[in-house]
Formats: C-alpha cells, structure tokens, sequence
C-alpha cells in the first residue's frame, strides 16, 4: 500500500485530502507544521507528498527544495494564492505537480495516482522487479538485501546473508563447507576456514529459529555437508 504524507495547517482540508486519499487505498499520514512536516518527508518512508506553501515553521517551498536534495519522492505542492504557483515554476524547486486551492479531492486523488504510477515506472526496475525468494515462513529480498522469519525482519550480517541465500537459491542441493566456502568466500578454504562455514551456518540457524534435530530449512548432511530444503 502506498504511503503518502500530507503537509497541512489547515486542519479541514488536511482530513478531506486524508479521507479521500483513504477510501482511494492509500496510507495517509497528516501533518500541521513545516518543521515536523521536513523531518517525516525525509526520514519516513513516503510514496508521496502534498505539500502546502504557507506553513507554520519551515514552509513549502524550503521543504520542497530540502526534500529534492536528499529524494525523488514525488511532490504535489498545493496554495490557495495563484503567484505561488509561479513561484514554484520559478524557482525549480522540482516539484511534480501544483495544485490550486480550492481543488476537488477527486482531482488531487487523480493526480496522485498519475504521480504514483509514473514513479513506479521510472523506478520500477528497482522497485517492482524486487527479487524475493519465499520457503515457508522464510522471505528474502535479494534487491533489498533483507531477511524476514514468520513476519519479522531479522539482522543479517554479509556474509550470512549471502550463504543462505545461496543455499535458498539451490534447494536440494548438498554443499560441503568447502564448497560454501568457495562461493561466498570467494577463495578456496585452508586449514580451519571451513570451521567459519559451520559458524555462519549455527548464526544464520538461530536467527532462523531453526535446529539441527528438527530443521525447517537447513539440513545438516552429517560428513557431507548442508543441504536446503
Ligand atoms: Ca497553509
């Protein structure tokens, strides 16, 4: 579901943008004030933002600027006087859209649509083509690089990233420490490296929530090997 922050002080306008917003599908979260409004634009995890100019603290026009510094997130401005629409034009400040108040909520809906659909085709790449790879209660995002047992994203290092990824991608397939070694080591293994292996495999084991006697996903080979389910 796409997240959008509306930046708003004027209370019945923030709730119409949000209510219609809602019915439309989307997760909205309001804010009244400029400063506020600047810090969860850059720190939260935004689909989208409408914007209004004239705000108490930090106004429209900084946040916008300060925004397109750091992200691509669209940008919908909207003001109820027509010179600041000019003025956006003006500056460059790299807003998406503008809106004039009063607009009907059915014409901002259309247009964060239009904005959402064309930020995900420009970043879609990315975005969509995210390669996760799911076995049981098991998710790994290979784009994202993140890990989620039964719901619950979990801290992977690299390397145990890596290796059970590797093993996620070739279910079925018994590896020899050695083996794994060499793939996600990248060398080959001397003396007590593969020890590493076991290591990383009781680490990547526990944060699974996984046990050797009764293993959801790894399996231990006893003299071979590890084995993927
Ligand atoms: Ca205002």
């Amino acid at each position: 579901m796409s997240k959008i922050l509306i930046v708003e002080d004027e209370e019945s306008i923030a709730e119409l943008e949000r209510d219609y917003l809602k019915i439309s599908g989307y997760d909205v979260d309001i804010c009244a004030n400029g400063d506020e409004g600047l810090y969860k634009a850059l720190k939260g995890d935004y689909d989208l933002v409408v914007l209004d100019i004239m705000l108490p603290g930090t106004d429209g026009f900084e946040i916008c600027r300060r925004l397109r510094e750091e992200k691509e997130v669209p940008v919908i401005m909207v003001s109820a006087r027509k010179d600041d629409i000019d003025k956006i034009r003006g500056l460059g400040l790299g807003a998406d859209d503008y809106m004039t108040k009063p607009f009907s909520p059915g014409e901002l809906v259309a247009r964060v649509k239009a904005h959402l659909a064309r930020y995900d085709r420009l970043t879609g790449a990315g975005k969509q083509a995210n390669d996760i790879i799911e076995v049981g209660g098991l998710k790994i995002d290979r784009t994202a690089r993140k890990i989620w047992v039964d719901g619950v994203e979990k801290p992977f290092t690299a390397k145990e990233f890596d290796l059970l990824t590797f093993l996620a991608m070739h279910p079925n397939h018994v590896y020899s420490k050695a083996d794994l070694f060499r793939e996600i080591w990248d060398m080959e293994s001397v003396g007590d490296d593969v020890a590493t292996v076991t290591v990383h495999i009781k680490k990547i084991r526990e944060k699974l929530d996984d046990t050797t006697s009764d293993s959801k996903y790894i399996e231990t080979i006893w003299g071979v090997g590890y084995r993927f389910k």
